[in-house]
């Protein structure tokens, strides 16, 4: 349920009212909107809901209680109508601008994270991907150069300005990748490990939280509100592809889920129309749906030597790719309202 305050409610009411949930052995969780203060209550309420809900009406300073049938509270809308704006170094994501995450899937040496890094860099890009430790599906693929990685991540962050985002796979590394990185991930694989989730909820980091290749996004917003629950409110969802009947792309990219997940929640959502397509070829023309669908911003694979990478060479843009694609999206998103975020670039 959310406790809706008076436009007039003092701080001692909005106290009040809290420590009244507190009291009901519930947790509370406030946000001061524009116009009022509303304040969720989280917990398992049980057969008590209807007398709780009564006597919070009661208190002072409550304009109204109401109940809310969905299973997520503090990702919603109704509880945050404003967009999360999360801002991490010169990048800003969910601000109306686009946000252009782009490196390559795996950091695989110095050289090939530099190279990559300066070229999405001299392109536009304002975030800088790269995997530290890989979720592989083969445990004989490549699995990773694990915390060399995260150091040469860290060295091309200062070379280029960009904010660094990588992958965590273990609440045990959420520590040290917090160290290194700006923005940690948590993939397909482990959107529902909810050890992870509430381990990065504690981390003074923005999370990118893709979609289970499986999951609904119910389901989805479940688990990025285990995150918001935790304690951290700067999530960032990324659809990323599910799995259906079709093969002639490696999953199917749910270009829905934008404009479902932009009318459910608050948090901003970035595409990745690598992982959705799987094929180097068909990554623009999905990302550029993704834009005029409404994304805030991208993640793209790019990769200075695509074909000989050593994790998803086959969905990795050409430096020269990307370069196109930044331009056709400097069209398109002023089309729709949206611009891309020159900051970063303008600071070089
Ligand atoms: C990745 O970003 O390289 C990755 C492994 O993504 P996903 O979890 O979406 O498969
Ligand atoms: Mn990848």
């Amino acid at each position: 349920m959310f406790v809706v305050m008076a436009r007039t409610a003092s701080e001692a009411e909005i106290l009040g009212v809290k420590s009244h949930i507190l009291a009901e052995g519930m947790t509370p969780f406030d946000h001061e909107g524009s116009e009022r203060t509303v304040i969720a209550v989280v917990g398992e309420v049980g057969p008590r809901k209807q007398e709780l809900m009564s006597r919070l009406s009661g208190l002072p300073g409550v304009e109204q209680v109401t109940p809310i049938s969905r299973p997520f509270k503090l990702t919603s809308r109704e509880f945050h109508p404003e967009d999360t704006v999360i801002r991490v170094l010169d990048a800003v994501i969910g601000d109306g601008g686009l946000t252009m995450m782009a490196g390559p899937c795996s950091v695989e040496t110095r050289d090939q994270l530099m190279e990559t890094a300066d070229a999405v860099a001299a392109a536009g890009a304002t975030i800088l991907r790269g995997g530290a430790f890989k979720p592989r599906t083969s445990p004989y693929s490549f699995q990773g150069l694990g915390v060399e990685a995260l150091r040469y991540l860290a060295e091309a962050r200062d070379r280029t300005g960009l904010p660094v985002i990588t992958e965590v796979m273990e609440p045990n590394q959420v520590d040290i990748i917090a160290e290194y990185a700006d923005i940690v991930q948590i993939g397909t694989r482990n959107m529902q490990n909810y050890s992870l989730l509430n381990a990065v909820g504690r981390v003074a980091r923005p999370v990118m939280l893709k979609r289970g290749y499986g999951a609904t996004i119910e389901e989805w917003l479940m688990a990025a509100e285990y995150i918001v629950s935790s304690g951290n409110p700067n999530v960032i969802l990324c659809e990323r592809g599910i799995r259906t009947f079709e093969t002639a792309t490696r999953n199917t990219f749910d270009i829905s889920a934008i404009p479902v997940v932009k009318k459910l929640s608050h948090l901003p959502i970035i595409a990745d129309p690598s992982h959705g397509a799987g094929r180097r070829d068909m990554v623009a023309p999905m990302a550029r749906a993704a834009v005029a669908a409404g994304a805030d911003g991208l993640i793209i694979e790019v990769h200075n030597d695509p074909d000989h990478a050593l994790s998803d060479g086959a969905q990795s843009m050409f430096p020269s790719q990307f370069d196109r694609l930044m331009a056709e999206l400097r069209i398109i998103a002023p089309a729709i309202g949206r611009s891309i975020c020159l900051e970063a670039v303008a600071r070089r």
